[in-house]
């Protein structure tokens, strides 16, 4: 590939809103076959501005898309079995179809145990111990939202994964390690990397796919990436003196080498809600396509 190349890019954007309208159309199916309609309760412990600013956008996008969505709310200074009774609470109600604990909870609260009351059957978001366990055993579970939607794009783009080689950047549970087991799943030859791999350039140079879930801002460049390469950011980061989001590869010099690659803003970001949403048309029993 030679220097001039640009690689094909990943939208995000437009690959979510299809999701949606299939998601949307399932909905009125379901509602249609079965009278039901699904409903997305989410949980919103605290005052985080960002926390209020996530649960509007995923309430708005149930809206457009025909969910009934709700939100419970609990002061930041609540106590942990006040959390973990309004998760279970939900769990028991039959007119809740898919539950979404807004993270990350006030500290003094023990996330992983609120996150695990979340029963694996509403687990929408597939966060839970419960629902990592279905991913690595591989049995039916609702998949974690931001992993998935990067393997969504690669398939929507027809991009293979079984027996290529895949380098994981970052090793988060909710995402470098959820894709990774995907990427396995899918058969690709997986690679994990994080902050004590040394000289992580040889690893992300082997790599067909390249997943960066770092964090830090154009961590990645070009000349640390094969060329034909699959590129997926779900990096976004804030600079001092740049305006929006700028992601975990610098877009400029990498685009010249890779095959295929995920802008920021408009790649990996919008495809989580588009998740959320048919995971929660799913655990209403409803189906897309
Ligand atoms: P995180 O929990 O902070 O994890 C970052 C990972 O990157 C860690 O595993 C860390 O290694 C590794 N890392 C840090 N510096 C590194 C370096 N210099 N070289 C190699 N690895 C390094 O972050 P996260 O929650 O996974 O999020 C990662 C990025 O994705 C962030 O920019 C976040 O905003 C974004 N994100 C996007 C979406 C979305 O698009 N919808 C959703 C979630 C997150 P250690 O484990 O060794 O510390």
């Amino acid at each position: 590939m030679s220097e001039e190349t640009t690689a094909i890019l990943l939208d995000g954007t437009a690959t979510s809103k299809a999701i949606r309208l299939e998601t949307a159309a399932g909905v009125k199916r379901l509602q249609t076959e079965k009278g039901v309609t699904p409903h997305l309760a989410a949980v919103l412990i605290g005052n985080s501005p960002a926390s209020e600013t996530y649960v509007a956008m995923k309430t708005r996008m149930c809206e457009r898309t025909g969910i009934l969505s709700s939100v419970h709310r609990l002061g930041g200074n609540c106590s942990q079995a006040e959390a973990e009774d309004l998760v279970r609470g939900l769990n028991a109600n039959p007119e809740v179809s898919g539950i979404l604990v807004q993270h990350p909870l006030p500290k003094h609260l023990h996330e992983p145990t609120i996150l695990d009351c979340v029963s694996v059957e509403k687990d929408v978001d597939g966060i839970s111990t419960g629902s990592l366990g279905t991913l690595i055993n591989g049995e039916p579970g609702f998949p974690s939202c931001t992993p998935a939607g990067i393997i969504e794009l690669m398939d929507r783009y027809g991009i293979a994964i079984e027996g290529k080689r895949a380098v994981v950047v970052g090793r988060s549970i909710i995402l470098g390690k959820p894709v990774a087991m995907m990427l396995l799943n899918r058969n690709a030859t997986v690679t994990i990397c994080h902050s004590r791999t040394l000289n992580l350039a040889e690893y992300t140079r082997e790599a067909d796919i390249l997943v960066a879930a770092v964090g830090r801002a154009e961590l990645i460049t070009g000349d640390m990436i094969k060329p034909g390469a699959a590129v997926l950011d779900a990096g976004y980061n804030r600079v001092e003196g740049r305006q929006g989001d700028v992601g975990d590869v610098e877009f400029e010099s990498a685009q010249r080498v890779a095959g295929y690659i995920t802008p920021v803003p408009g790649g990996v970001g919008p495809m989580t809600i588009a998740i959320l949403l048919r995971n929660t048309l799913r655990a209403a029993g409803g189906k897309i396509g």
